[in-house]
């Protein structure tokens, strides 16, 4: 860890030379004048390398490591990811896209998601992916569509569990949702199933994201384990793959510590020991989006006016918002806070000033960062915000305001 850093950019693995932010090497202003003068995001791959070489030393040599691609779907950077990962999850049949142009098989690529249309299941099962089943009645459309096509499919079911994950930021299971199928409902549905000519590869529990808290990742996992053993045994079905979701947050806002995964690894040592006594040949899979490449990625733009309003100063800059919702904070946040930010070409100084960086959009809801201390910026000097490999690009809404457009690069 980098002292020079802020004090929130806890797990910031970028280098620093002559006060300047380097990314595989490259200062970033030499960067920026490669990229042209519009504000862009990079990722680096050496970042995310080491985060799931990191990851896997951690976790049961068995368990296979998917990469959700809702998190950043950059092709390139998939590309990349399908050459360090087992398997993609996919969200859309546009990702399907994306995952189907990389060399990772069509039976490691699921897609998962309420209200797929029987156009696209069709696609899904010429593709050869495992559908990711969300109720009873897409059920009965991909049936009815693979004897359109003369084909069967892989599907799978995903479970809404009854218990949720605690301290999720966005819960995805427990309670009603439009995600999955209730727990109390799954025994019909494995009875339909087994009466099809459909190719059943198992379960897929997922009960949230971005969570921080080693322990309740941990219960989750133990549950979710008991759950499908329970089912697979009343429905007397082979479970071939069983996908027990993920979930792994990264630090963002001061105090956010990061995931002890080690603990996690540990934990899950001792459940799929367990859980392999009774399925052998079950392959089990844990499915990340955010913790793969979130840190490995920064968002980066210029100041272009500095002034002062009632004894507050502001930053002007030339991206904001609708490059980067999540970092405004109106992206799932129910209060604001400062992502972790510096002055790219200025991280140490004697000198510091309180500032809030606002974007060009003319909305109040365009801030970066509120009332932060930051060394004395300057117009031309770069602004970085770091925790942006994840939900930046692709959650933002570029065409507001209709300003130029930033660029995704992948070094
Ligand atoms: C969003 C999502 C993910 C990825 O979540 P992260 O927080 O990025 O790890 C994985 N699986 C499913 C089913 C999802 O909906």
């Amino acid at each position: 860890m980098n002292k020079l850093f802020p004090k929130h950019a806890v797990n910031t693995d970028f280098l620093i030379k002559d006060n300047q932010l380097t990314i595989a090497g490259m200062p970033l202003s030499r960067l920026s004048q490669r990229i042209g003068p519009q504000p862009f995001y990079v990722y680096s791959r050496d970042l995310i390398n080491q985060r799931v070489s990191s990851l896997r030393q951690q976790l049961p040599e068995q368990i296979k490591l998917h990469y959700a691609i809702k998190a950043n779907p950059m092709p390139a950077l998939v590309q990349h990811m399908a050459t360090i990962v087992d398997g993609f999850d996919t969200a859309s049949v546009g990702e399907m896209k994306i995952a189907l142009d990389t060399r990772m098989s069509a039976t490691n690529i699921s897609i998962a998601g309420p209200g797929k249309r029987p156009e696209e299941l069709r696609q899904c099962i010429a593709a050869g992916i495992t559908i990711n089943i969300e109720s009873a009645n897409e059920l009965l459309t991909v049936e009815k569509q693979c004897s359109r096509l003369g084909l069967s499919a892989n599907i799978a079911v995903r479970i809404n569990p009854s218990f949720e994950l605690k301290t999720a930021g966005l819960k995805m299971g427990g309670g009603a949702k439009p995600f999955g199928i209730d727990e109390d409902q799954i025994p019909p549905v494995l009875n339909s199933i087994r009466e099809m000519e459909l190719n059943f590869s198992g379960f897929h529990i997922y009960s949230g994201s971005q969570n921080l808290k080693a322990e309740s990742i941990i219960e989750a996992q133990k549950q979710t384990f008991q759950l499908a053993e329970r089912m697979a045994k009343d429905s007397q079905l082979a479970i071939k793959k069983l996908n027990i979701g993920g979930g792994f947050g990264i630090p963002y806002f001061p105090g956010d510590k990061p995931l002890a995964t080690d603990k996690i690894g540990e934990s899950l040592a001792v459940s799929l020991a367990q859980f392999k006594k009774n399925n052998p040949q079950t392959e089990v899979i844990i499915e990340l989006g955010r913790y793969l490449v979130g840190e490995a990625g920064i968002y980066v733009c210029q100041v272009i006016d500095k002034k002062v309003s009632c004894g507050k100063t502001f930053l002007i800059v030339n991206g904001g918002l609708h490059h980067h919702l999540a970092a405004s904070g109106n992206f799932g946040q129910v209060i604001r806070k400062n992502y972790p930010v510096a002055i790219g070409n200025k991280l140490c100084a004697d000198k510091k000033e309180c500032v809030t960086i606002v974007g060009p959009l003319c909305t109040p809801l365009d801030i970066l960062a509120d009332n932060i201390e930051l060394p004395i910026a300057e117009i031309d000097d770069f602004v970085v915000i770091f925790q942006s490999g994840a939900y930046g690009y692709t959650s933002s809404p570029h065409q507001f305001l209709n300003q130029p457009e930033c660029q995704q690069v992948l070094l």
